[in-house]
């Protein structure tokens, strides 16, 4: 790390908890990386507190901030302004510095989409998806979707008229087909003969609950299916492993994670990190520092 000294720009995360973090220490790596006099920590913070907290940071010229669960949506009302990305979404994970107050912008769309394209060559433009959940991921990604051109998008959520309203508002933003489906339908095998990639957005599998899995059958995906999970911890999520067992293709959300980052830090500094190789050193690094009691993964 670059020796502190007077000029060393601050950065953080907001949330709480944010104990189980991995962002201090990509950030700090992409920091070193690019020999970048900076330094990032993590702040937890009470949702009571979050307008005061942006008000001092802002005044003691913090850089920039990523923002977690549960302040994503909480933020807004302090920002000077939103990106297209956040207000698609209607949440901020990225909060850049600018004279008039903190911008907020959203990149774990982009983030997952920058990943599977990575890894798998992946583009959005007239994929076929089956999207898993209608929270505040599945807004994000579903709208970055639309917004590169998906074909159709079908979401389907144990809250109906959650799925039913995203729908509505992914078909507001392009011209991506998009339908609404109970979780039952999940159980009808030819559903997954019209869809190419299934997206597990929901918090189903997520550590410490490692046992359970969303209701997909997974008996019904083949090589021709891209399975993805924004769960990070663990590494494979139950859907996953059964998922890569039926001969599908899978990605998890340590990609998003990493890939979010990057496009936090180069929005932050105008540079863009390498991320080549960093999947693996987080994935090491929370096999470490993973508490199977109580992980939880960041999102
Ligand atoms: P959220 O807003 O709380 O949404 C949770 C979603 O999971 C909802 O659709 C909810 O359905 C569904 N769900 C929860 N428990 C369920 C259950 N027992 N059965 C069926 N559905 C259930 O959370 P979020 O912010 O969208 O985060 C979701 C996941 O994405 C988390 O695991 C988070 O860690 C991950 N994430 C990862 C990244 C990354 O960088 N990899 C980024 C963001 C998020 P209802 O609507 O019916 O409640």
């Amino acid at each position: 790390m670059r020796e502190i000294d007077a000029e060393t720009a601050l950065f953080g995360l907001l949330g709480d908890p944010v104990g189980h973090s991995l962002s201090p220490f990509l950030q700090n790596t992409f920091m070193r990386q690019t020999d970048y006099n900076g330094v990032y920590l993590a702040f937890p913070l009470k949702k009571a507190r979050v307008g005061e907290a942006l008000r001092g940071l802002h005044a003691l010229g913090v850089r920039g901030l990523n923002v977690t669960l549960p302040h994503k949506e909480t933020v807004l009302p302090y920002l000077c302004g939103l990106s297209a990305a956040a207000q698609a979404c209607g949440a901020a994970n990225t909060l850049i510095w600018t004279p008039e107050g903190y911008y907020g912008d959203n990149t774990d769309g982009a983030g997952l989409l920058a990943a599977l394209a990575e890894k798998y060559g992946w583009q959005a433009s007239g994929a076929r998806i089956l999207l898993l959940g209608a929270g505040g991921a599945a807004k994000g990604v579903s709208a970055a979707m639309a917004l590169a051109g998906a074909e159709e998008i079908c979401i389907v959520n144990r809250s109906a008229e959650k799925a039913e309203r995203l729908a509505e508002q992914i078909a507001s933003l392009s011209g991506t087909r998009a339908r609404a489906l109970p979780l039952s339908a999940l159980a009808d095998g030819t559903l997954y003969e019209s869809y190419d990639t299934v997206v597990n957005t929901t918090s189903v599998g997520m550590a410490p609950r490692a046992d359970e899995m969303p209701p997909v059958d997974c008996s019904r995906l083949g090589a021709r299916h891209l399975a993805v999970d924004l769960i990070y911890n663990p590494p494979e999520t139950k859907f996953l492993r059964l998922a890569r067992l039926s001969g599908a293709r899978t990605a998890s959300g340590l990609g998003m994670f990493l890939h979010q980052g990057a496009l936090a830090f180069a929005r932050w500094t105008g540079t863009e990190p390498e991320t080549a190789g960093l999947e693996a050193q987080l994935e090491a690094r929370l096999r470490r520092v993973a508490n199977p009691d109580s992980a939880r993964s960041e999102g």
